[in-house]
């Protein structure tokens, strides 16, 4: 008793301690307060394009979060924040309405990819968040696609395992996005029949690196045998993109061809976009 009081006493006079935890409890609120509010947190939608030719397949609804005072906060802080807070529930559902609404407005053949949290999964309503969202934008099922990370598989959640399945029923796409960052990464892969597969920037960044070539040709082989396409994440150069290319990755991502913008200038993407000649899909 006497060593569990000593140790909160000493705990209670870390300096800094006291910094965190104020910041953390204000993030915490002000994160309340931007869902309350318009503009507060807002998605930007990064350009997805297909590898052999550079054409547009569709976005990815990345979220923002402009604080009043200390600017854009990264989805890096906010996130797992949200996620310990349980707030991640409203903001994914945030994300989901909003990315609908947007992706109805393009043409037909575009498709939105939303982030999903393991943590949003575990809870019980995702599905019928995801029905409400589409429904309200009248958007068709199979032009909304769940990204998920390994964690929801590490788990081995039940819930989030028939969740997914219930998605998939509906004709919504499931990506499993970062992959090859987690844990035995392979194994994962039997407990759910994936739509496609995003291989983490790191081996895209290191590409030129013959052994991490050969695991990235791996991966899209083994996608093959599973009926999931491969999206490259990350590709930053004329260099990588060659690469992802010649490993006959199905779709690329990355600063190369867009950063993250907001949904006006996706107009203006759309409308730009004319089909070019392979090789020329840089913007
Ligand atoms: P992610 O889903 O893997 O998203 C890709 C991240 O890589 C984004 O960072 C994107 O801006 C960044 N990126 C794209 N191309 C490049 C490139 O060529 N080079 C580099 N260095 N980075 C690139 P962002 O927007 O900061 O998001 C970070 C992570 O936060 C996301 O990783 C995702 O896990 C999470 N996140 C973002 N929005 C949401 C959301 O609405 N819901 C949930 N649950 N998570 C989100
Ligand atoms: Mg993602
Ligand atoms: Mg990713
Ligand atoms: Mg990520």
């Amino acid at each position: 008793r006497a060593k569990a009081e000593g140790r909160n006493t000493f705990r209670y006079y870390v300096p800094g301690m006291n910094e965190a935890i104020t910041r953390r409890a204000r993030l915490e609120r002000d994160l309340h307060a931007a869902l309350g509010s318009a503009g507060g947190l807002v998605m930007h939608y990064q350009p997805i394009l297909r590898g052999a030719d550079g054409a547009l397949c569709g976005f990815e609804a990345l979220m923002r979060w402009r604080h009043p005072e200390l600017g854009l906060v990264a989805p890096s802080h906010f996130i797992p924040l949200a996620e310990e807070t349980g707030q991640i529930v409203a903001l994914g559902a945030f994300a989901l309405h909003e990315a609908c609404r947007a992706a109805a407005r393009w043409p037909g053949d575009l498709r939105v990819a939303v982030n999903v949290s393991a943590i949003q999964l575990r809870q019980p309503g995702l599905e019928q968040t995801v029905v409400a969202a589409l429904a309200g934008a009248r958007l068709p099922a199979a032009r909304l696609e769940i990204e998920i990370t390994e964690s929801v598989l590490v788990e081995d959640d039940p819930a989030s395992l028939s969740c997914l399945q219930r998605l998939k029923a509906l004709g919504v796409r499931i990506a499993l996005d970062d992959f090859g960052t987690g844990y035995s990464s392979l194994s994962y892969l039997r407990r759910f029949p994936f739509d496609r597969i995003k291989i983490d920037r790191s081996f895209i960044r290191d590409i030129a690196d013959a052994d991490t070539a050969a695991i990235v040709g791996a991966i899209v082989g083994m996608a093959a045998h599973f009926g999931a396409t491969v999206t490259a994440e990350g590709v930053e150069t004329q260099d990588q993109f060659e690469a992802v290319r010649a490993r006959a990755c199905t779709e690329v991502q990355g600063y190369l061809f867009g950063r993250p913008v907001p949904a006006r200038e996706v107009d203006d993407l759309i409308r730009r976009q004319a089909p070019r000649p392979a090789g020329q899909a840089a913007a």
